[in-house]
């Protein structure tokens, strides 16, 4: 049987903590499917377009993962796709209580489908598309922590704006 996990998240954009999940999921799951969030009540920096244009390039090397996105539950997604597992990625305590949450209401809701937490690696434990959005907005260099094509448009973003 083949072992597949959605790995639902907002990657607005994606970053180097990010793909370390999925390196490590790549592991356990023959196949892994990016599920970018739609939902047009967040606050995005960038478009649906732009996050996936990114997310492409940052995948490339990987045969057996596929982008996809999703609006609605989570758990309803998982089925769709034949997914047994939810691929999420923890970082310092405070992602615990939120996940937490989230794993045990998409547990009442699909018994089926688990979710998996994977523990980032120590480098990215304080990464978060937030921070850098905070940091690169007032020009600050974040190279590093994001693939290349993100540290470009992000760049191109905040110059547009000022
Ligand atoms: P969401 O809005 O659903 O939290 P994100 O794109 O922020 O979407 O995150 C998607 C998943 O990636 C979450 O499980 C989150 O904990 C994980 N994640 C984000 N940044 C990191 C990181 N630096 N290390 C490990 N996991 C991360």
């Amino acid at each position: 049987m083949e072992r597949i996990a959605i790995y639902p998240g907002s990657f607005d954009p994606v970053t180097n903590g990010h793909l370390d999940i999925l390196e490590r999921g790549l592991k356990l799951f023959d196949k892994i499917i990016l599920a970018i969030l739609t939902n047009p009540k967040k606050n995005f920096l960038f478009t649906l377009e732009q996050r996936i244009e990114m997310l492409e390039d940052s995948i490339k090397e990987f045969s057996n993962v596929k982008i996809d996105t999703f609006d609605g539950l989570t758990v309803d997604f998982a089925a769709q796709r034949k997914a047994q597992g939810i691929l999420r990625g923890l970082r310092a305590m405070s992602d615990f209580e939120y996940e937490f949450q989230m794993a045990l209401m998409n547990r009442r809701l699909n018994r089926e489908v688990q979710t998996v937490f994977l523990m980032t690696g120590l480098r990215w434990i304080y990464t978060s598309s937030s921070i850098i959005k905070e940091a690169a907005q007032f020009g600050g260099n974040i190279k590093g922590m994001v693939p290349p094509i993100v540290e470009k448009k992000i760049k191109e973003k905040y110059a547009q704006r000022t």
